[in-house]
């Protein structure tokens, strides 16, 4: 067999995992020896964009990929620091003439995939990339005029009308130098945090996602058309901190989904799963939004809404008691709650919850957007910065902003029997979940130990719309 490459570098980045991943496929194929490598970034302490929950998750990745390697003969080579100066480094060490890598939608890693093509143009060296994290990049699904889509309907209908890329295989042996050397794995200790010990987070690479979308495929994906807006039922594939950081490849993911629709018997089942397939498109959705509108990260998409009045965090420890669950609002508080202890928040829950902070407390969504970076597990910053923005009624095809969802009523809706809020607010075990459909009196509160409402609904939808209108008209 002849190879392009003595030795090559294999840049594993949001791609932890050995089927199916492109760059790494192209790197083992043109290269004798490959050096797959993972860079811990530099950060101590305190990160405005993670926390030790999705840490701990990424330690666990790299582990089950450290074993896949030498499964297959090869090893993980850990370096820390900047990305470029490490890369350069491995590249002189390791006599490397190409790199490989997947490229990364957000604005901060192509930013950094730059830097590397130069770094590989001024050592002479070949520089690889590859389309992977998506099944289709931002500037493949443009409207008519070669522009970017702004509304989701338009963009997942040619999204959908495009072909789609093929899986790929797994490499059989991969060889690596045995002179590089490499850090241990990494733990918390490596940037200085620890995790709350009563955190029960999902599983960890290849496997555990190959697990989780078989389980999903098997019953609950089958239903999603009717039950994924029941926070109570695990209706959903929990394939997000997958995707995230690439245990499962969205290509995968696809077509396993489109071929169960394909053999599926009932009419209900094929349209669930295309409902299911319709996520991943506005997953690609928002990262085509933050690709062409990067800005978005520090401001309204829509620009009629930038530089709206939001009130203070601190007034009546509003953003506290959002944070911790105490709101007095049953779904919101089992939302905010069940992502304290697990690192996940039902869809439907996510945007209770995202709406009350911005349309009930009306709190800056960029305080609740950071909130939910730091404890989400699947935390992605496209489809988090999306959903907030979504819900603060500023984003890409986002709700208008008088259309304000009533907590209340929308417990009515989708935990009518109070499922959800019970398992995650105890002190509400043994209170009659119709109360939890509307407000409580001020001198019956839902249980002893629960606080009552800390704002009235009605008046603060008043306030919202209010808030917005004077802003429009002036
Ligand atoms: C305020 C808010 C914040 C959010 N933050 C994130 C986030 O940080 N990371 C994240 O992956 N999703 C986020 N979402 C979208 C959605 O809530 C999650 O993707 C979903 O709950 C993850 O569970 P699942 O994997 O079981 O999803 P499933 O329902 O099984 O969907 C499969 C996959 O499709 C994608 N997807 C599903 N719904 C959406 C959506 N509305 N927008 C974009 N992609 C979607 C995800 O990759 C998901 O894993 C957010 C939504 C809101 C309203």
């Amino acid at each position: 067999m002849s190879f392009s490459y003595r030795t090559a570098i294999h840049w594993f980045r949001r791609d932890l995992r050995l089927s199916d991943n492109t760059a790494l496929w192209n790197a083992s194929r043109l290269s004798e020896t490959v050096v797959p490598t993972f860079i811990l970034s530099e950060w101590r302490g305190d990160h405005h964009w993670t926390g030790p929950g999705r840490q701990q998750f990424l330690c666990d990745c790299l582990a089950s990929l450290a074993n896949n390697l030498e499964a297959i003969g090869s090893r993980l080579i850990i370096r820390q620091g900047k990305a470029i100066a490490a890369l350069e480094t491995l590249i002189k060490e390791s006599k490397a003439e190409a790199v490989f890598f997947n490229r990364d939608p957000d604005p901060f890693g192509r930013e950094t995939e730059k830097k590397v093509q130069e770094l590989c143009r001024s050592l002479g060296i070949e520089c690889h990339s590859y389309k992977d994290v998506v099944i289709h990049e931002p500037d493949e699904v443009l409207n008519g005029s070669g522009n970017p889509y702004r509304v989701y309907t338009p963009y997942s209908k040619n999204w959908f009308d495009q072909p789609k890329p093929e899986v790929l295989g797994r490499p059989k042996q991969i060889s690596t130098p045995s002179e590089i050397s490499s850090l241990p794995l990494p733990s918390l200790k490596t940037w200085g945090i620890t995790l709350d010990s009563s955190l029960t987070m999902i599983s960890a690479g290849e496997r555990a996602a190959r697990e989780r979308l078989a389980t999903a495929l098997s019953g609950p994906l089958l239903h999603y058309a009717v039950k994924r807006n029941d926070p109570a039922a695990d209706s959903s594939s929990m394939l997000g901190a997958d995707l995230r950081y690439g245990t499962i490849s969205p290509r995968t993911v696809f077509h396993r989904a489109q071929k169960v629709a394909d053999e599926v018997e009932t009419a209900e089942q094929r349209k669930s799963l295309h409902t299911f397939l319709k996520q991943l498109a506005w997953r690609e959705f928002y990262m085509a939004i933050l690709g062409h509108y990067p800005e978005v990260l520090d401001e309204e998409f829509n620009p009629q809404w930038r530089h709206l009045q939001w009130d203070a965090p601190e007034k009546d420890d509003a953003f506290d008691r959002w944070r911790e669950g105490r709101t007095g609002f049953p779904i919101v508080d089992a939302g905010m709650r069940q992502l304290l202890a697990t690192g996940y928040m039902h869809n439907r829950v996510r945007m209770i919850t995202a709406m009350f902070l911005t349309k009930d407390l009306h709190l800056d969504w960029r305080l609740g957007e950071s909130h939910f970076m730091r404890h989400l597990i699947d935390g992605e910053i496209a489809n988090n910065n999306g959903g907030w923005q979504w819900s603060a009624g500023t984003g890409a095809d986002a709700a208008p902003y008088f259309r304000i969802q009533n907590p209340w009523t929308q417990t009515g809706r989708y935990d009518s029997n109070g499922d959800y809020i019970k398992r995650w607010v105890p002190e509400l075990a043994k209170t009659d979940p119709k109360r939890f459909q509307a407000p409580p009196e001020p001198l019956d509160p839902l249980a002893d130990d629960y606080p009552l409402p800390m704002v009235d609904h009605r008046t603060e939808r008043d306030r919202t719309l209010e808030i917005f209108k004077v802003h429009k008209d002036s």
